[in-house]
Order: C-alpha cells, then sequence, then structure tokens
C-alpha cells in the first residue's frame, strides 16, 4: 500500500472499554505535552507481544505517544478515579501522574492498558506535580521486568522516555515517563471509591466489568460477585505466595496498589531480601514496619477484607447475609496462601509428595538462616547446585544435622535425584535484583548516560532460573553494612 499511515505501520488497536464505564470512575483529558522527549529504553519483545512494530515504536511518533505529545489513533486518554487505605488511612486518590491511554487489543485477542506514569498533573493531582523522575521510572522498569523474568504476575515496562524538563524533589532531577502495560489498573482502591461515592448501580457496573474483564468464567454463577471475590482472594493469595517464595517486599501495599487481576503493581520502595529475616524493611516511610516481608500475608488479608465490603451490597440483599458471606470468603484467605506457599516452598526444596512434617522441615531451614544471617536467595540456590559455600551456617553442625534429614526425605519420594534436582533449579533463582546491582545500573544511566549497565542487569533477570556460569557475578549479596534504604520516588 502506498502512502500507509504511520499509526498501522506502528500497530495501535485500541480499544476503550474502561471509558464506557459510568463518569464517576474517571475524567477524560490528555496528557501534558513536554519539551524535548528522547526515548531511553523500549521493550522489544514485549512490543512484539502486544502485536506493535518496535521499530517503528522508536519512530517519532511512537516516541511522541511515549511522551503524551502526541494521541494515537483510536485511543482515548483519562485519569481514572479510585481511592485507598494508606497506611491504614482511607482516603480519596486517583491517577495523580498517570494517564490511561487505550485499550490495545493483541494480535491473539487479549486486552491490556497503557498508561503512562508521569504524565502531568490530573484532576486528581491533588498538591502533586504529576510529574516522575528518570531514576524511580528506570528503578520500575528493571523491578517489574524482573519480575515477569521470575514468572510473577506483574504490570510490565514498555518504553521510558525522558521529557527534557526538570522536576523538583529534594535535589533537581530529569523528568521521565513510563508506558505501563497491565491487564487493567482496576485497584481494590477502585472498588473502594464506587463503594464510597458511587451508587449502587456504579458498584455494580464495576463489578460487572471486572468479571468480564478478569474473571469471566463466574459471570453465569449463581452469585457471581460471591465468585468474584473467592477468584481475587485465590489469585491474590497466589500471587503473595510468590512474592514470599523469592523474597520480594512490596514496601507500600496499600489499597490502592493492589489490583484486581492478581497482577503486582506499583513499585515504589519495593526490594529484594538478601539476609533472611522475617522483619525485613526497606522503605525509608514504612518507620513501623508495617509492610514488612513477614506482615505482607496478612497484610493482603487485610486489603481483601477491605474489598469485601465494597462488595457487601452485592453479595445479598440482606446486610446481615452478605457480611457473613464476605467474612466466609475473607477467611479462606490464610489456608489458601498457606497452601501456594508450602507447595511452592517444597517445589524450592526438590520435594514432590507430601509429608506432614514438611512443614517443620522447612521451619527449620529458615530458623538456622535467620539465626546465621544467612543469604535467602543463596541458600536456595546453594542446595540446588549442591555447593554449600559461602556462609557460615553451612559448616555447622545443626545445618549437617538439617541436611540429612532433607537428604533422607528426599529418598523417599519416588522420582528421580535429578528430577528433583530440575525441579529445584526451576523454584530456585540464581539471580534477583539485587539491591547493589540495581542501583550500580540506576547510576550509570541517570549520573553518566550509560545504559549498558542496565541492559546486562536486565538480560541476566530475565533469565533468572538458567543457573549458568554468567549469572555468577550477579549473585553476590552486598557488602554495605549500612541496611539499604528506598525511597518511594514520587
Ligand atoms: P503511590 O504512592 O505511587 O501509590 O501514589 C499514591 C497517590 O499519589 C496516587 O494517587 C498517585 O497518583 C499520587 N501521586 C504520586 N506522585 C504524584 C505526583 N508527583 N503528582 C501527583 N500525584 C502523585
Ligand atoms: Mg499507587
Amino acid at each position: 500500500m502506498i502512502n500507509k499511515p504511520k499509526s498501522e505501520e506502528i500497530g495501535w488497536n485500541f480499544d476503550n472499554s474502561y471509558a464506557h464505564l459510568p463518569e464517576i470512575f474517571f475524567t477524560k483529558m490528555d496528557p501534558n505535552p513536554v519539551d524535548a522527549p528522547e526515548l531511553i529504553i523500549l521493550n522489544d519483545s514485549l512490543a512484539k507481544s502486544l502485536g506493535f512494530n518496535a521499530d517503528a515504536l522508536k519512530s517519532e511518533e511512537g516516541i511522541a505517544v511515549f511522551a503524551g505529545n502526541k494521541i494515537p489513533e483510536g485511543a482515548m486518554p483519562l485519569a481514572q478515579a479510585y481511592a485507598g487505605h494508606q497506611f491504614g488511612h482511607f482516603t480519596m486518590l486517583g491517577d495523580g501522574r498517570a494517564m490511561l491511554i487505550g485499550e490495545q487489543i493483541t494480535p491473539s485477542g487479549e486486552r491490556f492498558d497503557i498508561q503512562l506514569k508521569g504524565s502531568g498533573r490530573t484532576k486528581y493531582s491533588r498538591g502533586g506535580d504529576g510529574r516522575a523522575g528518570i531514576g524511580p521510572m528506570l528503578r520500575e522498569y528493571i523491578i517489574s521486568e524482573a519480575m515477569h523474568g521470575l514468572g510473577i504476575p506483574t504490570t510490565r515496562s514498555l518504553a521510558v522516555v525522558t521529557t527534557g524538563e526538570k522536576i523538583y524533589r529534594e535535589t533537581m532531577l530529569s523528568g521521565a515517563i513510563l508506558t505501563r502495560i497491565a491487564k487493567s489498573h482496576l485497584r481494590v482502591g477502585t472498588f473502594q471509591y464506587a463503594a464510597q461515592w458511587g451508587s449502587f448501580e456504579d458498584l455494580q457496573q464495576l463489578a460487572d466489568y471486572a468479571i468480564k474483564r478478569h474473571y469471566p468464567e463466574v459471570e453465569t454463577d449463581d452469585n457471581r460477585y460471591l465468585s468474584f471475590l473467592q477468584a481475587v482472594i485465590k489469585r491474590q493469595a497466589a500471587l503473595i505466595a510468590k512474592w514470599q517464595l523469592v523474597g520480594f517486599i512490596h514496601g507500600v501495599m496499600n489499597t490502592d496498589n493492589m489490583t484486581i487481576s492478581g497482577e503486582t503493581i506499583d513499585y515504589g520502595p519495593c526490594a529484594f531480601m538478601d539476609t533472611y529475616d522475617l522483619a525485613t524493611v526497606f522503605s525509608s516511610i514504612d518507620i513501623q514496619g508495617r509492610y514488612a516481608y513477614g506482615n505482607q500475608p496478612s497484610i493482603a488479608g487485610w486489603n481483601l477484607a477491605r474489598l469485601a465490603e465494597t462488595l457487601i451490597p452485592l453479595l445479598h440483599e440482606d446486610e446481615a447475609e452478605a457480611i457473613k458471606i464476605a467474612q466466609e470468603a475473607i477467611s479462606e484467605f490464610p489456608e489458601q496462601y498457606q497452601s501456594k506457599w508450602l507447595s511452592g516452598m517444597r517445589a524450592k526444596l526438590g520435594l514432590f509428595n507430601e509429608e506432614k512434617d514438611d512443614g517443620i522441615l522447612i521451619d527449620d531451614l529458615l530458623t538456622l538462616m535467620k539465626k546465621h544471617q544467612a543469604d535467602y536467595t543463596n541458600t536456595f540456590r546453594a542446595l540446588t547446585i549442591d555447593k554449600l559455600e559461602n556462609n557460615e551456617m553451612f559448616s555447622t553442625t545443626e545445618f549437617s544435622g538439617w541436611h540429612k534429614l532433607w537428604k533422607a526425605r528426599l529418598e523417599r519420594q519416588q522420582e528421580s535425584k535429578e528430577s528433583s534436582r530440575q525441579l529445584m533449579r526451576d523454584s530456585n533463582p540464581a539471580v534477583i535484583p539485587r539491591n547493589h546491582r540495581v542501583e550500580e545500573a540506576l547510576e550509570a544511566a541517570v549520573e553518566r548516560g550509560d545504559y549498558s549497565v542496565m541492559q546486562q542487569l536486565l538480560n541476566v533477570l530475565s533469565n533468572p532460573y538458567d543457573h549458568t556460569p554468567e549469572q555468577e557475578k550477579y549473585t553476590t549479596p552486598p557488602r554495605s553494612p549500612v541496611p539499604y534504604q528506598t525511597f518511594c520516588g514520587t
């Protein structure tokens, strides 16, 4: 075809289902243009899977869209309204520095939100400038892609552009915009917003929309809103178990940062645990340790109880009955989480079948790790590759005792040693985004404009279960005695 329009070359294929929800759920508006956008990084493979021509996305048109300077054909930009409990306190929030551009329908018929994060002020910005700094946006890019590599459901990162504008935080930073891809941006907080400020019909439409988009299998159930609640609980139980199994600490598990789809969202002060300790906290703003590693499952349960509360009008016409139904559904979360975690831990230890004392075997190992300040990831890696070195724990008699029990336990299952080893390789990452490695990559990128360090890190993190010699240098824990601190990056 002659004179093929550019948008066809890029492959935009928008639909805008969210924009058809009742108007209280969003504000239509265009992103705020920026001075001089420059593309820093584009996720080629993600672009392809979304049905985009990655090279065309690197064109002036693609960059202009990532910057908010151009609205692609078929898009209907809007800022979403939501509320949330932030550190336990309920408040009105909304997209204060983000905008949904539209929903891309992929060649295989899947629907993904395309959101610009850092795209300027909206109706929901309160005192904020609506902007984001390059460091935090690249950090979200790295960690979200690492989570994807680890096989953990997550929003993903398509691109980062710098804006050519400065933003003011503690210091002056280069402004940047992240293009975030998500199954949707529906949050527990979206339901809280509907329950607090919407009508019964608004709430019902939101619930029906969420069901259609994420849980179509419950659409024809007798009580579809109960089935929906149970399905969200189940997905979140599986998600949080995966976090715990790799030592991921989200850092700010407010209800607005918990998705309905079951994807991890909002990579602010998150980080991976090095030495095993349930009390680990990295976020500088989490003074009380509310979102410490060991608290994540119970906080998830708390957040889901807030979701259940919002659904009460839909669960049963009799309120007392509805509350009972909601409570029953919520009471299943701890058990569901525990069972996912336990089966994940069995896999980490190469166990296929179940024995009743497996929980004790696992707890004993974790207790030893805590006592000897063993590195969480590297302990499981050492067991996987059978190289028990680099930690004093391995030379203790207590550990030898545990190791004998574990070996005996492995002997009691039918599967071969090799299949057990393979299960361990598939369940224990050799590499995680170590804080000092992430910092090193960000420093090179932000301070020196050198993106090669980040690219290498992203490469290694894309195959964390490979256990190759090249990964070796990325497995070293940080040497710094100073506890690592992360900042919200807003
Ligand atoms: P977060 O801590 O990233 O989950 O954000 C919490 C709330 O603050 C959300 O409503 C954000 O949209 C809003 N927010 C964060 N940073 C900014 C900013 N720079 N300008 C305006 N709103 C912001
Ligand atoms: Mg948030």
